[in-house]
C-alpha cells in the first residue's frame, strides 16, 4: 500500500485535517478523557500532527510570554505624555509606511 508523499512546511505545519480541532484542544489543554489520549497516541505516529502540535505549542507559549508582559508594562509605566509621544511616533509611522505602499 502506498501513501502519499507527506509534505511539511516547517512554517505553517498543517495536521490531518480530521484532527485539527483535536490537536488544538491538546495543545490549549483543554482535551479531556479519551480525545486527549486518542491525539496524543496519533501524534506519536504522525508527523503532520507532530510537526503541527509542536507549532501550536510554541505559537501559544510565545502569545501567553508576549501578551501579559509587554501590554502591562506600557500600561503601568506610560505617563500620559509619554503615551501621546509614542501614539503619535506611531501614527507617523503608519502614514510613512502608507506613504510609500501607495
Ligand atoms: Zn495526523
Amino acid at each position: 500500500m502506498k501513501f502519499g508523499k507527506t509534505v511539511i512546511d516547517p512554517a505553517n505545519p498543517q495536521p490531518c485535517s480530521h484532527m485539527r480541532n483535536l490537536v488544538s484542544s491538546l495543545s490549549d489543554g483543554s482535551a479531556g478523557g479519551l480525545s486527549s489520549w486518542y491525539t496524543r497516541l496519533h501524534v506519536k505516529g504522525c508527523p503532520k500532527c507532530g510537526a503541527a502540535l509542536e507549532a501550536y505549542l510554541a505559537i501559544r507559549i510565545e502569545l501567553s510570554t508576549l501578551d501579559l508582559s509587554e501590554k502591562t508594562h506600557i500600561e503601568i509605566n506610560l505617563t500620559p505624555e509619554r503615551r501621546s509621544n509614542l501614539e503619535l511616533a506611531m501614527d507617523r509611522i503608519e502614514q510613512e509606511r502608507q506613504g510609500t505602499l501607495t
